[in-house]
């Protein structure tokens, strides 16, 4: 670098590009070339628009610690406090605004300077404290009790001076300042002059500092005369054009939901970007010619498109304010705030954003001068004490090496004083000493977790590093997770969560087919009790033998692999063997509700081109017409018994279909799910294991079996020896099941929908319930703890499992299981995948979502549904290639739902995307859900 580029580089980013304008001459700021002029001398004068602001803002939240600015300095060395007191009170005599104070006369504000104000110097003495950790304890908190009180604006002073004494040649100085007379400029000019004072007092010399020209109080008269109502409009219409229809609120998904008012009670988070980082950044940013503000800043928006999505949205940063040059020695409350409109639209590349936002930066720079407020009155955004106007994230680039001086004789190093207030969200704050970029995030505790942040500026460094790596990169692109939170998200399995999980051994893909496991049962325990039906009842040498005659005669009819046979049958004994005699023969069912209209049978009918329907006599009429043929189970009996009982040869593969079942989704006609032998021995081996149905008696069947979350209780208990309780079709819904339950015990699993075990609840005798069964499967809809407060109460013992799964990926995927006795309100996650299934938040990018952030559900595995019957375009739509999968053709199922990691990886269901619920900024409430969704069709 140049010795001029290294002295302009050492400038803070406003100057630069203050500099940079005015060398290219096209700086259009106001009054430019005019000096400001002293104003006349009246016994109050009027405040800058930005100090009416703030006054107002004062006034509405009845003084508040939020505007204090403060110094803080640890002084090594013999201290003079008599100096120290003679330095303080020559800047106040310099600096107007520090002896200023606020009143208002006929409602309008106004500030009246004292001629002469004596502020005394507090001196605390923490020395007697001999342990370092507490003095340091003391001294923070003693800080912070400084500069968390407020001021009295109309009385003054607004500053206060303290000296803390931690040993014979320590200190710590404490100023604060009221950001109504200061700003962080200001700051920087108090402790110039504190050193430069310092050092001639001590030595007995007068102030070497010249005479001030002008005071703010100056430039406040002169900024409402030059921003009179003309050159105003004329900047304000640039600020009108440039954020017409911007959104004024970045939906950030946060850890808590908003409150009405802000409290700006707040918190930091440390980010130190490191030396190689930082070098790479000044050097990337210098070969492209511009600022590592810029860079930064494009950076941060990158940060702030893939946390919410949003391709436009509004940031603020702070501006020094001070054009013009005799306001540079000034102290008082020159800074404002630009609003950057950042637009990231198209995907582009780092490298063009950067382009995007440095020319959008330039328009912003060259109307620096219309005050805030100004641009908020004239945009009127939705006025609201809930957030800040117009933006609620901000960027700060400072340079601080304004602190760095000390006085000869004294050294000094600035302490970090955390005074536990935040101006908005989530502001980030950078700044660069000695090759350094450090800083911190600073967050409201209203939205955010500690956690939280510290994951934000994680990703924010991971990001930077994608950048100077890959500027080439498209946003959507660029890395954002750390290689130890993609580890855990890409690998998430139920395996490592559940209690009391079995041996995986057998769920590796390749298993055989449900009806060959039930076969090798059969040998087992032949004469167990396989299925009962009210009154009857089969051993598993009985229900084998049934199924193999069925099949027998089913292939006689021409049944094979991929041939699809309906089927349509009450529960009873009859259709535990119709599907296992139709798996037998080789075909796969596909199953037609009794109850459904004739219509609507009709049409299943034709869409799956059935020739072949099972069903009972009774059903034969209602069927009759739709299908070309059908077989009555119980009337053609005879004809069917006359078949062998012995084992079938051949028949389906693993690749082969095992059932087609129907969903109807909220909109557009029934799709046929194809589901193969490969995901339906995939689901039920892993359940087996995960929940020990081989303990207990078996499981209770009560739902349709067009629904897969039958699938669980109907096939699983029968791979373990174990009994399928067919619950009795008649009376109201939900009665058998409540009457059925009430009267079973030693249950091994009950398979149910939340709207299901709500019914059980409330007509189950509470002495009932903690032996009913091990386990409750919960799944189907969404789960909260509230759901389960029954069950920690009265079956505090029974474990259970909300399971996640749509029809496309086999009934259940994704699995989290609890004690009763550990329930927490709220959202119930789905938890982790199960064996050989991969879920994955991802972003519309089908990048992962950082943990928290919203994103849908993709399912990948072997339980991936070959497809949708005859319905190649929704296929292709639903069923895409695999982003990550390393084997050829994996394919990823897209399932409309919306979800977020939670810290430890579980997954939590957040709603349906078709129904485009929209995911505001907060964490959603428990029914949040449930009422959006009323609200659509
Ligand atoms: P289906 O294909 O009919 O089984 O419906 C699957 C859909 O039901 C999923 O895509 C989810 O929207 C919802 N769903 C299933 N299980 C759960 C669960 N445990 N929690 C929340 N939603 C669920
Ligand atoms: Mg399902």
């Amino acid at each position: 670098m140049s010795d001029k580029n290294l002295q302009r580089a050492q400038l803070s980013p406003a100057k630069q590009t203050l500099l940079e304008q005015r060398l290219r001459g096209a700086f259009a700021g106001l009054g430019q070339g005019n000096r400001i002029p002293k104003r006349p001398a009246q016994a109050t004068s009027p405040l800058s628009f930005s100090q009416q602001r703030l006054w107002f803002l004062n006034l509405l939240q009845g003084g508040s610690s939020q505007y204090n600015n403060s110094i803080a300095q640890h002084l090594t060395g013999n201290l003079n406090m008599a100096v120290l007191e003679q330095c303080i009170q020559e800047i106040i005599r310099r600096h107007e605004p520090l002896r200023a104070s606020f009143e208002a006369t006929e409602g309008q504000p106004g500030q009246r300077i004292a001629p002469v104000l004596q502020v005394s110097v507090q001196c605390l003495d923490l020395s007697n404290i001999v342990e370092s950790t507490r003095r340091e304890e003391a001294l923070q908190s003693l800080a912070r009790e400084y500069t968390g009180a407020s001021f009295d604006l109309a009385a003054g002073p607004l500053l206060w001076v303290a000296v803390m004494r931690l040993a014979k040649n320590e200190h710590v100085l404490l100023v604060v300042i009221h950001h109504i007379i200061s700003d962080g400029w200001s700051l920087s000019i108090f402790w110039k002059e504190f050193v430069a004072l310092y050092d001639a007092f001590s030595s007995g010399q007068p102030s070497p500092l010249e005479e001030l020209p002008i005071q703010y109080a100056d430039y406040a008269a002169w900024q409402r005369s030059v921003l009179a109502d003309e050159n105003l409009g004329q900047q304000l219409g640039y600020w009108r054009e440039q954020l017409a229809g911007a959104p004024t609120i970045l939906e950030f998904p946060t850890d808590h939901r908003r409150p009405t008012m802000q409290s700006f009670r707040g918190s930091r988070c440390p980010l130190v970007l490191g030396e190689t980082l930082t070098t790479r950044l000044r050097e990337f940013a210098q070969q492209e010619g511009l600022t590592p503000f810029m860079v930064l800043l494009a950076a941060y928006a990158t940060l702030l498109y893939r946390y919410t999505g949003q391709r436009d949205f509004l940031v603020g940063t702070p501006i020094a304010g001070r054009t013009q040059p005799e306001t540079e020695p000034l102290i008082g409350f020159f800074v404002n705030t630009l609003v950057l409109r950042m637009d990231l639209s198209g995907d582009p590349s780092f490298l063009s954003l950067l382009k995007r936002v440095n020319a959008m930066a330039a328009g912003a720079y060259a109307h620096q001068e219309t005050p805030f407020e100004k641009i908020v009155e004239a945009l009127q955004p939705e006025r609201t004490l809930s957030h800040n106007p117009l933006f609620q994230v901000s960027f700060a680039y400072e340079n601080v090496l304004t602190f760095a001086s000390s006085p000869a004789n004294l050294s000094a190093s600035p302490v970090s004083i955390d005074n536990g207030t935040a101006k908005f969200d989530l502001s980030l704050e950078l700044m660069e000493t000695d090759g350094n970029l450090w800083g911190s995030f600073e967050y409201t505790t209203d939205l955010f977790e500690a956690d939280t942040v510290a994951r934000i500026a994680a990703h924010f460094q991971t990001l930077l590093e994608g950048i100077v790596a890959h500027p080439e990169q498209r946003l959507s692109q660029l890395p954002l997770l750390t290689e130890q939170e993609e580890r855990l998200l890409t690998t998430l399995s139920a395996e490592a969560n559940l209690h009391s999980l079995g041996t995986q051994k057998e769920t590796a893909p390749g298993s055989s087919s449900f009806h060959r496991l039930f076969e090798v049962q059969v040998q087992q325990t032949p004469a167990a009790l396989a299925a009962t039906a009210g009154r009857g009842q089969l051993t598993y040498q009985e229900l084998n033998a049934r199924a193999n005659q069925l099949a027998h005669y089913l292939r006689e009819l021409g049944v094979g692999p991929e041939a699809r046979v309906g089927l349509s049958m009450e529960r009873s004994l009859d259709l535990i063997v119709g599907i296992i005699g139709i798996l037998k023969a080789g075909g796969c069912y596909v199953p037609l509700d009794p109850g459904y209209p004739r219509e609507r049978i009709a049409f299943l009918v034709e869409d799956a081109h059935l020739s072949l329907v099972l069903c009972h006599e009774r059903l034969r009429e209602r069927l009759s017409g739709a299908a070309q043929r059908l077989v009555c189970v119980d009337s053609e009996w005879e004809r069917i018994a006359q078949h062998s009982q012995g084992n079938l040869a051949g028949g389906a593969t693993e690749d082969n279909l095992a059932y087609v079942i129907y969903t109807s989704g909220s909109t557009g006609k029934p799709k046929g799910v194809m589901v193969t032998h490969r995901g339906l021995s995939n689901y039920l081996l892993w359940s087996k294991n995960a929940y020990q149905a081989d303990k207990g008696r078996g499981a209770p069947v009560h739902s349709a079996i067009t629904f897969d979350l039958t699938v669980t209780s109907l096939f699983t208990p029968l791979l373990c020896g174990r009994t399928v309780v067919l619950v009795p079709e008649e009376g109201a819904e939900a009665f058998p099941l409540r009457n059925v339950l009430g009267d079973e015990s030693g249950l091994s699993f009950v398979k149910l929908t939340p709207a299901h075990l709500e019914l059980v609840a409330n007509g189950l005798p509470p002495e009932n319930a903690a032996g009913m069964t091990a386990r409750l499967i919960v799944g189907g809809e969404a789960l909260t703890g509230e759901a389960l407060a029954y069950w920690r109460a009265h079956a505090p013992q029974t474990l259970i499992v909300n399971e996640y799964g749509p029809t496309e990926t086999v009934v259940g995927c994704c699995v989290f299981e609890q004690v009763a006795g550990e329930i927490l309100p709220g959202p119930v996650p789905i938890g982790r995948p199960i064996a050989n299934m991969q879920l994955y938040v991802l972003d519309r990018d089908l990048c992962l979502a950082p943990i928290g952030v919203p994103g849908e559900i993709y399912i990948g595995g072997v339980g991936v549904a070959r497809g949708y019957l005859d319905r190649p375009d929704l296929t292709a739509e639903r069923f895409i290639p695999h982003p990550f999968a390393s084997e050829p053709g994996a394919r990823l199922y897209k399932t409309g739902d919306l979800a977020r990691y939670r810290p430890n990886g579980d997954i939590e269901y957040l709603g349906r995307n078709d129904h485009q619920i929209k995911v505001r900024g907060f964490r959603i409430e428990p029914g949040e859900i449930e009422a959006a969704l009323a609200g659509h069709p």
